[in-house]
This record gives structure tokens, sequence and C-alpha cells, in this order.
């Protein structure tokens, strides 16, 4: 049951903060959501870096790899050389070999680590060991004791070391098909200029061998180095189309170089060897010839490094770009939660806490504590407006209550002026009667037992001789001791001039008439005194009538006692006379 005067905002139940489990559940799901996206987010940013640093060690062992397979190639410049002179420890040629080999073994020693290209780098180091012996064998014979067919078989022994580091390369490659297929072009570029350079370089050796023994270039010379020729223009426009179109500075630079020094110088110093080989007459010794054509080489080597090394910055940048994108979305999602987790606790502070102590606040208002001020300390903006409104409205209780308790204590004032008589504070008669008409009608207790009606004798004569004022102080005096005689209960009035009525209350131990005998006896027992100093003495007859003798009601018992009054006035006063009539 709800209470009377109550509503619905007191029921017990309703103190649940729905609205504030509600804001709680929202914001956990979007935390939820911004969680969610952002793990997603983050492994995805995850997985690109972890692509790219893949990308970039794969790019850098097929960079070891190629680069093995370059030291090959240059390894046999100083081999031709060294096939082309008389056999020394110590000549210049033995020396370069000796530095160009030990370049060779490191490169080979530095993709040993990687498991995968064992088996085809076994085979390789194998094929490298007894070429270099072949090599060795037939440059610690004279000049004139190595046959042209042996040194070409040496040189060609030399191809066939190159020929033998193709299938690693090509399983270092097949790594990074798995990878962007971007990488595997490039890598494919940086292999034709590797290939390039092997070319160019056979283009020297097929003009050393016979330049060596002496001899004039044949056809058959001629065929291989038209071949290798081939070779080199066709790599070229394939790898010099991808060089060519590159923005990158260095590359350019390098593209330029090898059209200027190789495709310039080198091809037409190899022409001009080609031409004169074939009459016999080289007019340069193998040494010199070496000297003269391998530095022409030298900026295919760095386009290829330099195609090589663009190629790594860019994978090292998209891996930083990953990187820098994994930590700003760990970042974003972090400040996104940490927003949305001060959300709910400023909702919890400035909001929800605020309004339901306001409600408090409203609940206590309504039970009229009005006395406590209104705690709005620590509110901004709206809730301070709203806790200072809810102090307007306990400032007006309060002026509406304080008029209230005037109006009532006015009232109150006015209701006992109708009620009291103004000379000696007794009930009037008029009250009397409203007071005996509740009592009969029941919403009033206890029952009346009897009613005395008291006549003050010769108040005339009084009044006559002491004047009217002293008149109204006896009668005042007169009612105080007439008050002070009766029990609480009992009701006096003044019913006429100088006669009071007394209803006396049941319960009572005395009689009625015992009643009125002490009332009478306490008037006449002393005199009354009056503002002259004058002494009065003063008498009074009573009436006496008991209710249960009376079923006529008021008006019946108010003539009995009258009787009685008037039989104890005519018996000479100062006496109590009870009527013994029934109705
Ligand atoms: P008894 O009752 O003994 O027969 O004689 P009495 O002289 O008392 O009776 P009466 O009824 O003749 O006179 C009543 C007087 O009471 C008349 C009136 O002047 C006086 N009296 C009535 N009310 C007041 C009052 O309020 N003050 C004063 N001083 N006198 C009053
Ligand atoms: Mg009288
Ligand atoms: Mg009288």
């Amino acid at each position: 049951m709800v209470p009377a005067g109550r509503n619905a905002a007191d029921r017990p139940g309703s103190e649940h903060p729905n609205l504030s489990y509600r804001f709680w559940a929202a914001i956990i799901l979007v935390m939820a959501c911004s969680l969610a996206l952002g793990l997603t987010l983050i492994a995805s940013y995850h997985n690109d870096l972890d692509a790219s640093r893949d990308d970039l060690s794969k790019l850098q062992a097929f960079r070891l790899a190629l680069d093995a397979a370059n030291r090959l190639t240059a390894e046999r410049g100083p081999a031709n050389s060294v096939l082309g002179e008389e056999p020394s420890l110590d000549s210049p040629s033995r020396q370069r070999l000796i530095a160009f080999r030990t370049e060779t073994d490191a490169a080979l020693e530095r993709i040993s680590a990687t498991a995968q290209l064992k088996p085809s780098l076994d085979a390789l180091v194998q094929t490298l060991a007894s070429a270099r012996q072949q090599v060795d064998a037939l440059a610690r014979r004279p000049l004139s004791g190595r046959s042209n067919a042996e040194i070409e078989q040496a040189v060609e022994t030399m191809f066939g070391v190159f020929d033998a580091a193709q299938p690693m390369l090509s399983m270092v490659m097949t790594g990074l098909l798995a990878g962007e297929t971007d990488l595997v072009g490039h890598a494919m570029v940086a292999r034709m200029l590797s290939e390039l350079r092997e070319y160019a370089g056979r283009l020297g050796s097929h003009l050393v061998i016979p330049m060596a023994s002496g001899l004039q270039i044949d056809l058959d010379r001629r065929g291989a180095f038209e071949l290798s020729r081939g070779r080199v223009l066709a790599l070229w426009e394939l790898a010099g189309q991808q060089t060519g179109a590159s923005d990158d500075a260095r590359v350019a630079a390098a593209h330029q170089a090898v059209v200027e020094r190789f495709f310039g110088d080198g091809m037409a110093l190899l022409e001009r060897t080609l031409k004169a080989g074939q009459s016999g007459e080289f007019g340069v010794t193998p040494t010199s010839f070496t000297h003269l054509i391998v530095p022409t080489f030298a900026p295919l080597e760095q386009l290829r490094d330099a195609y090589l090394d663009v190629t790594v910055e860019h994978l090292q940048m998209e891996r930083n770009v990953a990187l820098r994108s994994l930590i700003a979305v760990v970042a974003a999602t972090c400040l996104a939660l940490i927003i949305e987790l001060a959300l709910l606790v400023a909702s919890q502070n400035l909001l929800f806490r605020p309004l339901l102590r306001a409600r408090s606040q409203v609940l206590a208002l309504a039970d009229g504590a009005v006395q406590e001020p209104i705690d709005g300390r620590g509110m901004r903006g709206e809730m301070r407006s709203l806790f200072l409104a809810l102090d307007t409205l306990r400032h007006r209780l309060i002026e509406r209550n304080t008029l209230d308790s005037e109006r009532a204590a006015l009232t109150e004032r006015l209701r006992k002026r109708a009620d009291t008589d103004g000379l000696t504070g007794v009930l009037n008669r008029g009250a009397l009667e409203r007071l005996v008409a509740h009592l009969h009608d029941g919403t009033a207790a206890p029952t009346a037992i009897g009613l005395i009606l008291l006549d003050i004798d010769y108040f005339k004569d009084v009044n006559d001789r002491f004047g009217h004022a002293a008149g109204d102080t006896i009668l005042k005096e007169a009612a105080q001791r007439l008050r002070l005689a009766l029990r609480r209960d009992d009701v006096i009035a003044r019913f006429g001039g100088e006669e009071f009525a007394i209803l006396l209350m049941d319960p009572h131990v005395e009689s009625p008439v015992d009643v009125a005998e002490r009332l009478r006896t306490i008037l006449q027992a002393s005199p009354f005194t009056l503002e002259t100093g004058e002494s009065v003495e003063v008498t009074a007859s009573l009436g006496v009538a008991r209710a249960e003798n009376q079923d006529g009601g008021w008006p019946a018992l108010v003539t009995a006692a009258d009787r009685a009054l008037y039989v104890a006035k005519a018996a000479g006063r100062n006496r109590v006379e009870e009527d013994r009539e029934t109705s």
C-alpha cells in the first residue's frame, strides 16, 4: 500500500538508479566496441609489421646470396690475369686473386648459417674448390706449358662456378614469392644486374684466353663472344628499363654511369680488342687489358648495389610506417578507453550521485526538514543551479511555514477569545453549551454526572457599596478560587452576571452536593481584598442537579439546578440545595 499523500518516488525499490545502470551498460558496451575495434586494428597492423619484418629479413638473405654470387664473378678477373702470366707467388695479379678469394670465402661463410641453403651451398663450394685447383695447377706451369684448350677449360670451369650458384639464388627467391609480389620483381632486377655483371666479365674472359695464348680469335670464340654480348644486351633491356625509371637519385646516377662507362667505354674497348684479336695482334697483355676493362664493370656493381639499397630502404620505411601505425592505434585505443572510463566516473560524480542527493533533499523538504541548509558544495553548472533552486524552495517553505504558524496562532487566539469570558478567564456560557453539545453527540469524554449553579448573594449591594470595579475584582477572584478548588476534568463557566455553572465530570469520589458545599465554604472562608485595601465578605447560594435524575438532557439539568438554586436563595442564601425531582 502506498501511504496517502506520498508519491511514487517514495516507494521502496524506486531508489534503484535505473538510468545510472543503463548509462553504465552503454559505456561498457562502447568500451567493448572500442576494444574490439582497437584489437582488430592492432592485429592488422601487427601483421603488417610482421610481414614487412619478414620481407626485410628475406631480402637481406637474398642480398647475401647475391653478394656471394657476385664475388664468384669478381674472382674470375684476377684468375684470368694469373692464367695469362708466368707462375709467381707474389705478382700483383696473384695477390689480387688471393684477396678476392678471401672475400668470396667470407661471403659464402655469411650465408652458410641458413640451413635451407646448405645442400646447394655445399655443391657450390665443391665446384668452386675444384675450379680453383684447376686454375692454380695451370698457373703453376710456365706460360709456354699451358695449352690454349687447358686455359679455356679452366676459364669455363670458373664460368660453371657462377652457374652453380644459380640454384641457391633461385631457392632464396622462392622464399620471396611468399611475400610481396613487388619484392620478387625487385629481386629479379637485382639478379639480372648481377648476371649482367657476370656476362660482362665473360665478354672479357672470351678475349683474355686467346690473348694469353697469343692466338687469333677464331669463329667459335667469336660466336661465344656474340652469345655473351646478346645476353648482356637482353638483360640490360629488361633491367635497364627498371633502373632507368627509378626516381631515386643514386640509382639514376649509377644507371647513367653504366650507360657511359660500361656501354660506352667498356663495350668500345671490348669491340676494339675483338677486332684486333681477329688478326691475332691484340696489342695488350692480359694483365693490362684486365686493368682497363675491369673498372668499366664497376658501375654495373654499383647500380646493382644502389638498386638493392633503395629496395631495402623502401622496405625499412614500410616497416617503420607499420610500426608507427601500430603505436598510434595502441595509443588511440588506450586513450579511447581512458576517456570512456573517465566519462563513466564523471557521470557518477557529476550527475547521478548529485541527482540522488537532490532526490533525498526533495524528500526531506517534503517531510518538512527545512532547517538544514541545502548542501550544494562542489556542484557546478546545471547541478549547481538545481541545488540553488532547491535552496530557494526551502526558503519559500520556511516563509510559508512561518505564515502558517502565525495564522494558526491567530486562529487559536480568536477561538480562545470566543470561548472565554473576558473578565474572569473561565469559559463563557456559549462555550459551555457547545461543549455540552459535544458531550451529547459522543465526540467528547467523559460524561457529565452533575451540574452546580452558583449565584453570589446580594451582589447588587456589593456593587452599590464598593463600586462596579470592586464587583469585577470580586468576580475575578471568585472564579479563580472556584477553578482551583475543582479537578482538571470539571468544567466551570460564567453563566450570567454573578452566576457560575460547574459541570462535574465522571468519575468523581465526592457527591455533587459535597463538591457544592466545598465551593460554598471556599468563598466564605476568607474575605475578598479590594485594591483599596478594604475587605469584603462574600457568600453564594448553590443549586445542585444530578444527571442521573434527569432524562431531559441539558435543558432539564439546567432547569433542575436552577430550581435548587432558587430554593437555596429562598431558604436564606449561603447554602446548598439539591433538586430532588426526577424527570
Ligand atoms: P440575590 O442574588 O442574593 O438575590 O441578590 P443580588 O443582588 O445578587 O441579585 P440581582 O440579580 O438583583 O443583582 C445582580 C447584580 O449583579 C446586578 C448587577 O449590577 C450585578 N452584576 C451583574 N454583572 C456584573 C458585572 O459584570 N460586574 C459587576 N460589578 N456587577 C455585575
Ligand atoms: Mg444572579
Ligand atoms: Mg446574586
